[in-house]
């Protein structure tokens, strides 16, 4: 059986970009065309050139790239009420736009017709068909946008019917059914779509706005009653609560409903890429809960989860996550068993059994440590510097003595000792400062740090923790430029803290390259 096939148009240019806080470049545009073209997708909305003349800009830019897989579209509203469309500024600026294709927007809800638009309900049907038949008449594909149908099917059932009709009689590629306002629900959406897909030759689209959180399944319902074009942004990005999330509706359309989707055969793999790619184009932290795609998305905690994921994966997945590019993380914590710490070395090329004595001793550790406020699932590094210990596979490179830290009148100096060497610095904070006068101490023996970079750095305080002092938990995050490792330190002080996070984050890079390789190739 041939499958059937859902378009995918991609608004995050347009209605992703009127989320707040968001502002893309003209090299942001261009360089998110590009992922979505790669990803595969049927179109990508590039802006609204009537309300926003720097998408001009991108319209003209894009030219200059010749895309694989999906159009360019302009978006754009009907004409004014009284006016020729030739005359009308709104469909000029689509025309300006010079796409192939036109998100075209017009009135479905009789409230809006009358109080808004202040027109008839006559007037707003011939409104529609002469903006889409002119956007038509100039060889342009229209995508009819269909705001507030679902409001306004509520209101009048008929009168939604009609625009549907008129735009599709016109010309209309596809009408894509909005749930502007985004207070519809999944039951709703699929009674309503259903009803008008039996009584128009339409080819139905839906675009829906996430304001009860719903936004991915509406699109779902939509499709199940028998919408074939979905609109939505990727990673859910746009105005309010957000749009509908592509990145969950293109996976779940995919694998789980059977239906062609994107054009690129192999873009799937790179939904994960692509959703990363955007939130650091939009300065947006990415959700570690996101469904599919996010960082806890196959992450297993509890031992339980962990020891029967690797007997068998599908026991708590629900699709094997190299599929979208995800990946599998099993994390050492105090709620792990043994089995996270044999998958966790398995992945570092060291074969161990499950009830091997060691192995307990060093989740006994584990868990003492995390009853004093580390947190490994953060920083899996640390975790792995007490395993190798308790392994015996661990041979102490970095032997911090002494350290002193002067941090006044705009002032951070550090002195340490670090083996045999005594070394001052001075830093941007007292941080920096014992870092810069640590690697002093190390980098004649150990020259490959040189390329070890700090990039992040966090403190927090953990909360309660029994019969101590109120601590801070420091968490380091470090690159070599290919890798990336977090490790942590726990103390009263935060510059201790500090420290300790340090110096497991260089020694970790050192027992993994020095001692560990040599070890694992045998
Ligand atoms: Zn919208």
């Amino acid at each position: 059986m041939v499958k059937k096939s859902i378009e995918i148009l991609d608004t995050t240019l347009r209605d992703g970009s009127q989320a707040a806080s968001i502002s893309f470049t003209l090299r942001d545009k261009i360089k998110t065309a590009i992922l979505l073209d790669e990803l595969g997708v049927d179109y990508i909305e590039g802006g609204w050139p009537g309300s926003n003349p720097k998408d001009y800009e991108f319209f003209k830019e894009i030219k200059n790239y010749s895309l694989k897989n999906a159009k360019i579209a302009a978006f754009g509203s009907t004409r004014r009420k009284g006016i020729k469309p030739e005359e009308d500024v709104s469909l000029k600026s689509i025309l300006d736009a010079d796409t192939s294709v036109a998100v075209l927007f017009g009135k479905t809800w009789t409230l809006h017709v009358k109080e808004v638009l202040r027109t008839t309900l006559e007037d707003n049907l011939q409104i529609i068909s002469d903006s889409v038949q002119f956007l038509r008449d100039h060889g342009i594909e229209v995508i009819f946008d269909a705001e507030h149908f679902y409001q306004g099917f509520k209101e009048d059932k008929e009168y939604a019917l009609k625009v549907v009709n008129t735009a599709y009689e016109a010309g209309a590629k596809v009408v894509a059914l909005a749930d502007t306002n985004g207070g519809t629900l999944p039951h709703e959406v699929l009674e309503i779509t259903r009803y008008i897909a039996e009584r128009t030759k339409a080819k139905l689209g839906v675009h829906m706005h996430n304001d009860t959180g719903n936004a991915v399944a509406n699109s779902l319902m939509g499709v199940v009653a028998g919408a074939r074009h979905v609109q939505g942004t990727i990673n859910g990005i746009g105005e309010r609560t957000g749009n509908a999330d592509l990145i969950q509706i293109i996976p779940s359309l995919l694998l789980k409903m059977g239906f062609k989707v994107l054009r690129n055969p192999d873009g799937l793999k790179r939904l994960k890429e692509v959703s990363s790619a955007l939130y650091e184009l939009a300065g947006i932290h990415p959700n570690p809960y996101q469904p599919y795609v996010g960082d806890n998305a196959f992450t297993h905690k509890a031992g339980v989860h962990a020891d029967a994921v690797m007997k068998n994966t599908r026991a708590y997945e629900h699709i094997d996550p190299s599929i979208i590019g995800n990946q599998r993380k099993i994390v050492i914590s105090e709620l792990s068993g043994t089995a996270n710490l044999v998958n966790y070395l398995d992945r570092l090329g060291l074969k161990l059994e499950k009830k091997e004595e060691k192995l307990k001793r060093a989740l006994q550790t584990i868990k003492e440590l995390e009853a004093k406020g580390y947190s490994f699932d953060l920083a899996p590094e640390s975790a792995l510097l007490v395993v190798l210990k308790e392994l015996g596979y661990y041979e102490k490179l970095i032997d911090m003595k002494y350290w002193k830290v002067i941090n006044e009148n705009g002032l951070a100096l550090a002195v340490v000792k670090v083996n045999s060497r005594i070394e001052a610095a001075e830093g941007d904070g007292p941080v920096n400062a014992v870092d810069n006068a640590l690697r002093r101490c190390l980098v004649k023996d150990f020259p490959e740090l040189e390329s070890v970079k700090l990039t992040d750095y966090r403190v927090v305080l953990p909360g309660e923790i029994k019969n101590t002092e109120s601590v801070v938990r420091v968490t380091i995050e470090f690159t070599d430029g290919k890798n990336t490792w977090r490790t942590e330190g726990v103390s009263q002080s935060v510059i201790e803290a500090s420290i300790m996070a340090l110096v497991d984050g260089l020694d970790y890079y050192l027992q993994i390259n020095k001692k560990l390789k040599p070890l694992l190739t045998i």
